[in-house]
């Protein structure tokens, strides 16, 4: 058996490369979760989320995947046979949906081909068309992370209010969260789904909901049952985000010391480097797939996602073997195509906390594999991702 040396690469887009200086801070005996030390804790934590989500409203915080705060986004809104709006970005959106027809809601699904980013006119025709205002949301996932593609939320909120519909407006932003652009009070956006595990650069297992006044008000008309998920069981005044149950307490310090570490660079600087080692992936892609072995997956550059990039194989190569060889050889950890893209698509995470060094060295990690493994790429893509940086 080979043995890889130094830390390996993660460049799953979620979980992420957790900084030190987290697993540092989470590395110490729990504590009381009724004591005043944690309670002055966990209320810095939802004061410091509010920066996060760009809201001025509560977000409240569950000790599960973020599964669970897509379903507590819809059980709280929506009664059994609603109808809710959503868009096919992927395989998430696919989930999400599944999701909500287990619920009870009436889905309706508006067609997309997974290389695109929800439609916004499309939405808007949709929502015109109902004047009898029946949509009761509109859910979306802002960055699909199965391929890379982000949707043109603020485009989507115009749609509703050109549409003049009083859909809530329902956003899973886990994989956009901390990376990428998302204002939750200025887009509207009613219910926020984020989670722990992406640019937050926790573990998995928190998940959160940001809710405005408007989704507070949908949850007293909402006859879904519900107990665990129930945002009126976490937040009795309405105001004040607290626990049902005993609150994850380790993850707690570790996200605290993550909101310290956003506040240090600040939100702006950080969407920069996200957007800047995007950038250079997607020159590198760009570069290799000049004799078409490899291209990016999104197709429209106003959607290229700066949290992950899909890059989709020719037919004749196997995106899978590509990665077990990538890791085998180098201890770069890539991510699998999921779905209708299984075996067909890599995909390189670049959220969290990453630098240039650490994008370069995988950009000449999946160089060399792709040399290793016979794939008919140009060489040069980490060059050209150099030129891009410097
Ligand atoms: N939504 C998006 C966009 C995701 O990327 C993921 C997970 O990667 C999920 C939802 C589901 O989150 P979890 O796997 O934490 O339940």
């Amino acid at each position: 058996m080979t043995i890889l040396r130094g830390r390996q690469f993660l460049h799953t887009p979620g979980p992420t490369n957790m900084p030190d200086r987290i697993l540092r801070a989470m590395d110490r005996p729990a504590i009381d979760h009724r004591s005043s030390e944690f309670k002055r804790l966990a209320s810095e934590c939802f004061d410091g989320l509010r920066g996060v989500f760009k809201t001025k409203h509560p977000v409240l915080v569950f000790p599960s995947s973020g599964h669970g705060a897509w379903e507590a986004a819809l059980v709280n809104t929506c009664s059994a046979g609603d109808t809710v709006l959503m868009a096919e970005t992927g395989a998430f959106s696919d989930m999400w949906k599944k999701m909500a027809v287990a619920l009870g809601l009436a889905v309706e699904y508006l067609p997309g081909d997974w290389r695109h980013g929800a439609n916004p006119d499309a939405v808007y025709d949709r929502l015109a068309e109902d004047r009898a205002h029946n949509i009761r949301a509109v859910a979306i996932v802002h960055n699909e992370t199965s391929t890379g593609v982000t949707t043109r939320l603020s485009e989507v909120r115009e749609a509703i209010d050109r549409a003049n519909h009083p859909a809530l407006f329902l956003v899973d932003t886990i994989s956009s969260l901390a990376s990428m652009e998302f204002c939750m009070d200025e887009w509207k956006v009613d219910v926020a789904v984020g989670g722990s595990q992406k640019g937050l650069m926790l573990p998995p297992g928190l998940s959160f909901n940001g809710v405005n006044k408007k989704a507070l008000l949908s949850a007293r008309s909402s006859r879904m049952p519900r107990r665990y998920w129930d945002w009126n069981a976490f937040m009795p005044d309405g105001k004040t985000p607290g626990f049902l149950s005993t609150p994850s307490i380790n993850m707690f310090f570790g996200l605290h010391e993550a909101l310290i570490m956003l506040n240090e660079e600040g939100l702006d600087r950080v969407f920069a480097r996200h957007a800047r080692l995007a950038g250079a992936v997607r020159q590198a892609v760009s570069h290799w797939g000049r004799e078409g072995a490899v291209e990016l997956l999104s197709r429209d550059p106003r959607e290229h996602s700066n949290s992950v990039s899909a890059i989709l194989m020719a037919d004749r190569y196997n995106a899978d073997d590509l990665r077990a060889a990538c890791i085998k050889h180098t201890n770069v950890a890539l991510a699998a195509g999921l779905d209708r893209f299984s075996g067909k698509v890599f995909r390189i995470g670049h959220l969290g906390d990453l630098n240039e060094p650490m994008i370069l060295g995988t950009l000449s990690a999946i160089e060399m594999t792709l040399k290793k493994t016979g794939v008919a790429y140009r060489p040069g893509g980490t060059t050209a991702a150099i030129d891009y940086l410097a």
